[in-house]
């Protein structure tokens, strides 16, 4: 079957973005060949950093790059063109992409697998001490160079504002780490979780010290406030709000959830473009609710491999990513121990910990062997 709209064979398959996903599309390329001709991936850095271990780095229990995946090195592997580059724009209709250099890249087939983008400016304000946690690259960038922090405020209540409170905890090497403020938001903490849950971490925050607020942060006149309570002095504010939706998606002309994500139908391919598909942070699934988080994307990503493979011999997508009714969450809280969430279950502990480690070094342990390393 040929495009319906060009009348002819697709043969550039585009992956914009080297997100979870698209690093399982690399795979599926590299172990049953390329879909088609020409495949290229346009993504700004040749390596995905892995949030997994981000927490972990920061309490000191993994190096610095430990969780990269080399998605230069899968492209590579399977005879895809790597084009260093971010999208600044796409035109769906007329099949290009525009980079932040320029660059115009003409594609038949497209997928979108760039994650969100950082809300910390547009729902706190402007302070210089505001690090946003995406792009994940650029946060890791800035905690490199921050240097020590008496006090730090931790701003949004889920899973990653409280992995990433518990790891600023236990960064320094001293006794005393420092001061951490976990601002929730009036959504309360961990608002998608278990109550068991919810108990765990709340007993382990007031174990290591850390202070919960449970309304919303501002930035006003300069100074950081947890509802009318000034929270100063505080030295570093870290902002863990979830993905916005990319401003070149909301312009795109793609049809989009009101947030401005790319909407998808139960394929992933977008609802309004059907040469185009979208998995991840920044898509939204239109026939049921499919949270932002990397475990969906990391799922997702051989489905899309399928209805990509599928449509570039000219058929129609077939395959769904239907999620559990309940996925396995694992939250280091930095000293060396875990507590995992799944459905109304909880545990905590070492063991849970080391379980995380087994998960998160097999997932990245896999691709590093796929992408020629030695894993
Ligand atoms: C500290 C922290 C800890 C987390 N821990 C967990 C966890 O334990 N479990 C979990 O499920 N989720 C976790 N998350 C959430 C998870 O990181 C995201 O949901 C996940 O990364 C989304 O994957 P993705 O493939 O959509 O995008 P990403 O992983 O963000 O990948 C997008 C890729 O596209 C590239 N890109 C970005 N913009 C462009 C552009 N314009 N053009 C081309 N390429 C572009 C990026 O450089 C990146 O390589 C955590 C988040 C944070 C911040």
């Amino acid at each position: 079957m040929k495009d319906p709209v060009t009348r002819r064979q697709p043969e550039h398959l585009l992956l914009i973005g080297g997100g979870h996903a698209h690093v399982a599309v690399l795979a599926d390329w590299i172990r049953n060949g390329l879909p088609c001709d020409r495949a290229t991936i346009l993504t700004p850095s040749s390596h995905l950093r892995y949030s997994g271990t981000v927490p972990g780095w920061i309490s000191g229990h993994y190096a610095r790059d430990e969780g990269l995946v080399d998605v230069a090195g899968l492209a590579r592997r399977a005879g895809a063109t790597f084009h260093e580059g971010r999208c600044s724009r796409i035109e769906p209709d007329a099949r290009m992409v525009e980079t932040d250099t320029g660059e115009r890249i003409e594609f038949d087939i497209a997928s979108l697998d760039t994650g969100g983008v950082g809300q910390a400016r547009d729902v706190l304000g402007e302070d210089p001490r505001l690090v946003d946690v995406r792009p994940i690259q650029n946060f890791v960038e800035r905690i490199d160079t921050l240097g020590p922090s008496r006090r730090i405020a931790v701003i949004g209540g889920g899973a990653g504002g409280v992995e990433l409170a518990f790891a600023l905890r236990n960064r320094s090497a001293d006794e005393r780490g420092p001061d951490v403020i976990l601002v929730s938001g009036e959504a309360g903490l961990l608002p998608d979780f278990s109550k068991s849950v919810r108990k765990a971490v709340e007993k382990q925050l007031s174990k290591q010290l850390i202070s919960l607020m449970k309304q919303d942060a501002h930035i006003t006149a300069g100074g950081l406030y947890a509802g009318r309570t000034s929270l100063e002095p505080v030295d570093t504010i870290i902002a863990a709000l979830g993905s916005g939706a990319p401003d070149w998606v909301k312009e795109s002309g793609l049809a989009t959830d009101e947030a401005g994500f790319a909407a998808v139908d139960r394929h992933q391919r977008s609802t309004s473009h059907a040469h185009i598909f979208a998995v991840g942070d920044v898509a939204s699934r239109q026939d049921r609710n499919v949270p932002h988080s990397g475990v969906h994307a990391v799922f997702a990503g051989p489905v899309l491999a399928a209805n990509l493979r599928a449509v570039m011999a000219g058929q129609e997508p077939r395959d769904t990513y239907r999620p559990r009714w309940s996925n396995l969450y694992l939250m280091s809280t930095g000293d060396g121990r875990a507590i995992a969430s799944y459905g109304p279950l909880c545990a905590k502990g070492r063991w849970v910990s080391r379980l995380k480690h087994f998960i998160d070094m097999r997932w990245l342990r896999k691709y590093a062997v796929l992408a020629g390393g030695s894993g």
